[in-house]
């Protein structure tokens, strides 16, 4: 039975940096996870969860993220981002009558966005920045 260790955060951000140094970019988050655990393997195995791995790249600072979703019907309204756990903002705009409706949802940590009806994230694409 092969054992895996849980890296730091500090050794997962300095993967990202090699993985990123070789690509310009990465379209799935498995994808990602896959390079990453190559990039640290050595005489031990890392595993690093995928939700992990997407918040230590999108606090990085190293690339950007493009998050794939898909659309529901689904209408509720949302306090944390699906996408990072951040707290979301509410979008609003100014009725005729002079009060404020809610449009939707956005995230200033990773740029995550809905509708009220709900957008779902499906697929998230790494792309290093300038
Ligand atoms: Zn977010």
């Amino acid at each position: 039975m092969p054992s895996y260790r849980i890296p730091s955060d500090d050794r997962v951000r300095a993967s990202l940096v090699r993985v990123f140094s070789t690509r310009q970019i990465v379209d799935s988050q498995r994808r990602l996870k896959a390079l990453v655990e190559k990039d640290m393997k050595g005489d031990e195995r890392y595993r690093v969860g995928e939700p992990r791995l997407r918040l230590l790249a999108i606090d990085s600072g190293l690339v950007d993220l493009e998050i794939n979703c898909r659309d529901t019907d689904e209408m509720r309204s949302l306090i944390k981002c699906p996408v990072c756990g951040a707290r979301l903002k509410k979008v609003r705009n100014m009725t005729v009558f002079g009060g404020t409706v809610t449009l939707g949802y956005r995230c200033e940590r990773c740029k995550y966005w809905t509708g009220l009806k709900r957008r779902v994230p499906t697929r998230y694409v790494f792309t290093r920045r300038a």
